[in-house]
């Protein structure tokens, strides 16, 4: 029987050579992992100033694991001896994958895997790290979209856990193996997404930053207290407005914006008006000094004052919110503490349980997605099994009947629940 040359690969599993197309922050953290494992990097950019900054970058981080004596001498040389600067990214017909990691631009990226598809084997898996863009469509540029998939790392790519594995809808499930193989021969983690805007940890995770951001502007607590709530109550590693300072407001913003826009726009989406009002003033977070913080001390100090508003809620929504953060582990809070607490994590628990409800990925993979990519203390689908559906249900019902929007309407996952 002839067993299709992708099939073969995998059953040989051993990834001899790859192309890295764009030696920015992330084609460097890839290279640099591959090579690690053993691979020879062919590392292009079009900027051939960029590629040297990326090795130098790698050579610089390799040098410290010496410092620290994680890493022998005679390794790093080995690891930097297998990263090839490539002025082109034709001819690489020994190259098994190629990870495109260029700009996040659609036309940019569809020229990259022509190109790509005209100079790799036949048989080599083509796959993008974009973060929100269809894979669906970077693949209608080449003749055989079958060998075209996500994979989506998180940054810094040699440290993070967490690939997001992604079918496009042409992507041949062969492929989809392979990334998942090759994902955990380098030591990660990999999840299988359906093809769909944020994939698993940039939509679940929606919920934590536009949740604290309607609670900051309804005046229910400051940028200070949200976070430490999610912190002491959630045992999240940052609450989420020290969380946006590091990721960057213009990073969270593009996708915050992409989801908003490629959903059609529901309203649990809406993109938060204080996050292009920091972002136009240039408050892009601990990269530029400032952003929910000023981070020109020792400790960040909050930049966003809370115009404090009373608010009421009903007998009915107090009750579901004593139950919720009971059964969740957080009984312990004061009633605004609690309020917090309770529309944060049920916004997380419910876009995971829609997450679910629309098929983009298993209850495992989602919870792993969560836990390794994002840092979460607990899967959102597992912290709802742990509270009950039930529960989950009547707090998301209770804030639904809040507001005119509908945006807490609940999971099919969890509008069944006895
Ligand atoms: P970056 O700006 O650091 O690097 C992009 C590189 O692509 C630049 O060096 C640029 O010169 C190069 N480039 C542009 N056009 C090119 C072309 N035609 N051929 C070759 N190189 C080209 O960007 P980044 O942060 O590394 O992001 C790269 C991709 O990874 C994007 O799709 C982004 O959405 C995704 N991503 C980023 C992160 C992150 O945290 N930075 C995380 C996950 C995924």
């Amino acid at each position: 029987m002839d067993v299709p040359a992708i099939t073969q690969a995998i059953w040989t599993f051993k990834v001899k050579a790859i192309a890295v197309v764009g030696a920015g922050t992330m084609g460097a953290g890839v290279a640099q992992l591959a090579a690690t494992h053993g691979c020879i990097v062919y590392l292009n950019d079009i900027d051939g100033e960029v590629i040297q900054r990326g090795i130098d970058g790698i050579v610089a981080r390799l040098e410290r694991s010496v410092d620290k004596g994680r890493l022998k001498r005679r390794d790093r040389d080995a690891i930097l001896g297998r990263i090839k600067p490539a002025d082109a990214i034709c001819d690489l017909s020994d190259v098994d994958l190629a990870v495109e990691a260029v700009v996040e631009d659609l036309a940019v990226k569809q020229e990259v895997f022509a190109t790509l598809e005209e100079g790799l084997s036949a048989s080599a898996v083509l796959a993008t790290n974009t973060s929100s863009l269809s894979i669906t469509r970077i693949a209608e540029a080449v003749k055989n979209p079958s060998r075209v998939v996500g994979m989506h790392f998180f940054n810094p790519a040699p440290v993070m856990p967490l690939v997001e594995v992604i079918a496009g809808r042409a992507s041949d499930e062969a492929s989809v193996d392979f990334a998942c193989k090759v994902a955990e021969g380098w030591g990660k983690v990999p999840v299988r997404a359906k093809d769909t805007p944020g994939f698993i940890v940039n939509r679940v995770a929606r919920g934590f930053y536009l949740e604290a951001l309607r609670l900051r502007s309804e005046g229910v607590a400051g940028v200070d207290e949200i976070d430490a709530v999610m912190r002491t109550h959630g045992k999240f590693k940052m609450g989420p407005f020290e969380l946006m300072d590091l990721i960057g407001l213009d990073v969270n913003l593009a996708v915050s914006t992409s989801i908003w826009e490629q959903t059609g726009k529901p309203a649990r989406f809406r993109v938060h008006e204080m996050q292009q009002q920091l972002v136009d003033q240039g408050h892009l977070g601990r990269k530029s000094g400032r952003g929910f913080y000023l981070h020109d001390g020792e400790t960040p100090l909050p930049a966003v004052a809370v115009d404090r508003r009373s608010y009421e809620l009903s007998p009915l929504l107090s009750d579901a919110m004593l139950a919720f953060s009971a059964r969740a582990g957080a009984a312990q809070t004061s009633s605004t503490e609690r309020y917090v607490f309770c529309r944060i994590l049920s916004a997380v628990i419910n876009e995971a349980g829609l997450l679910f409800s629309d098929n983009v990925a298993t209850r495992k993979d989602i919870d792993i997605a969560m836990v390794k990519g994002a840092n979460y203390p607990k899967g959102p689908l597992a912290w709802a099994d742990d509270i009950g559906h039930r529960t989950v249900r009547g707090l998301l019902k209770g804030l639904n009947s809040t507001v005119s929007d509908g945006r807490y309407e609940p999971a099919p996952l969890f509008a069944d629940a006895q």
